[in-house]
């Protein structure tokens, strides 16, 4: 994962901090004693692409977050970075 970033999208792992370009799109999954997770827009669709176009909800985008299928989906996907 990219270091130096303090809230990291869990799907593609691109700053999503306040300031960011994603911050105002993001979506913010809570994750109970281990605080939040984030995931910018384009992995939240993403993920809903691969469910026949249905969003998530936080507790499916948390599950895949916690068992790391969020981000070998993202990375399988996704056309690369970007930036
Ligand atoms: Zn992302």
């Amino acid at each position: 994962m990219t270091q130096g970033h303090r809230e990291p999208c869990a799907g593609c792992g691109e700053e999503t901090a306040a300031g960011s370009v994603l911050f105002s799109s993001r979506r913010v999954v809570a994750a109970g004693a281990d605080g939040s997770h984030y995931v910018c827009s384009l992995c939240d669709e993403l993920a809903a692409r691969q469910r026949a176009g249905r969003r998530l909800s936080d507790d499916e985008l948390r599950a895949l977050i916690d068992n790391g299928a969020m981000a070998m989906t993202m990375w399988s996907n996704a056309p690369g970075p970007t930036v």
